[in-house]
């Protein structure tokens, strides 16, 4: 790699016997669902203290055998990544971003006290995936292969100290589009009891531990009819829905989002906040109270509020739902319309002017 002078890795490669045939596959593809299916084959990269990054592997998708004492197993250090491919119409397959990715994971990686895997490697490990299992990337309209790259300690140890040896995995799974019949508004609970993450703690760490934090919540929000949930900090600052980063639209073009040390920072809200820069608004990353929210809303200075992630990439927010309040949110456009200029791009219909695609 010329920027990091890493040689590439030498993956050892061992085909599924047992993959699924072409047919099995595309009644798969026909309609995938989200997470529930994985492809023919996973790739793996040891790391010990001693040997650093070792044994690089393809192979078939399966089962882990891990020591019952596996660190990870007691203690939660863990993180992963989430990215997404896509096929284009010539039949080829692109990442988003994926640099941004691999940062990401090494910045949590650094907050878990985990080895920081180059972003060489993390790169290669998508092309050696793609280069077995190509084939299921599906080409249906919005429909990708969900990529989900993580990282464990897996040292048999009962003490809390960072794991001596650690496993980078990558499995990847079909996804459909995210909504069927059209984009839904979604309607949001606001958390009161609990908090996902506060200051010095790991809400911008991408840790298996901040989504089972985030589980009581969310059913909290199922309980009031609500789809997500969106917490606040200590200063009743808005922080983030469960999985997705939050914008908001004001009258006079300005884009606010809330900028703070214990947000996932979003690549499709950086994205789409790029694309919205180009097209001439004001983007302001910094902190919104639950009162500006609640009051410009009211006021009509707020026009449009909005949720993206990878996974659903934008969804507008219909209503926001707290204990003794709902508040109808306003329906704009710009939400739609970043979305369909961001989709555009991801899946090849319209010029890659930032160089966000990578080709697999
Ligand atoms: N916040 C949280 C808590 C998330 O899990 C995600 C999904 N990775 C996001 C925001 C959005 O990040 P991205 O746009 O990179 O998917």
């Amino acid at each position: 790699d010329p920027d990091t002078g890493l040689d590439p890795l030498e993956f050892s490669v061992t085909r599924n016997l047992a993959a699924k045939s072409a047919a099995d596959r595309d009644a798969i593809l026909a309609s995938p669902g989200f997470g529930q299916s994985f492809t023919d084959h996973m790739v793996d990269i040891c790391w010990s203290v001693r040997g650093g990054w070792h044994r690089p592997r393809v192979s078939p998708y399966g089962p882990i055998s891990l020591d019952p004492a596996a660190a990870v197993l007691h203690y939660g250090q863990e993180i992963f990544e989430g990215i997404k491919a896509y096929r284009h119409a010539d039949g080829s397959v692109h990442t988003f971003r994926p640099d941004q990715n691999g940062r990401r994971l090494q910045r949590s990686a650094r907050r878990l006290a985990l080895p920081e895997l180059p972003v060489p490697y993390f790169l290669q490990s998508l092309r050696e995936l793609i280069a077995v299992d190509g084939a299921w990337v599906p080409s249906g309209e919005d429909q990708s292969l969900y990529l989900r790259p993580f990282m464990f300690a897996k040292e048999a140890f009962l003490g809390v100290r960072p794991a001596h040896k650690v496993a980078y995995y990558l499995i990847a799974s079909p996804a459909g589009a995210y909504f069927k019949g059209g984009v839904q508004p979604v309607s949001i609970w606001l958390s009161e009891d609990y908090s996902r993450a506060g200051k010095g703690g790991t809400g911008a760490a991408k840790t298996g531990g901040n989504y089972a934090a985030s589980l009581l919540p969310q059913s909290e929000a199922y309980e009031n009819e609500c789809d997500q949930v969106v917490f606040l900090d200590q200063d009743r600052n808005v922080e983030e829905l469960g999985g997705m980063n939050v914008v908001f639209v004001y009258k006079d073009g300005t884009i606010v989002t809330p900028q703070s040390d214990s947000i996932l920072e979003g690549i499709t809200r950086d994205s789409l906040l790029q694309l919205a820069r180009d097209r001439g608004h004001h983007v302001e990353g910094r902190n919104v109270s639950l009162t500006e929210w609640r009051e410009g809303v009211a006021s009509g200075d707020i026009v449009e509020v909005f949720a993206c992630g990878t996974a659903a990439v934008v969804t507008p927010i219909g209503i926001l739902k707290g204990r003794d309040f709902i508040d109808e949110q306003p329906s704009g456009t710009l939400a739609l319309e970043l979305r369909e200029e961001l989709t555009n791009i991801q899946y090849g219909r319209a010029e890659d002017k930032h160089g966000w695609l990578y080709r697999l």
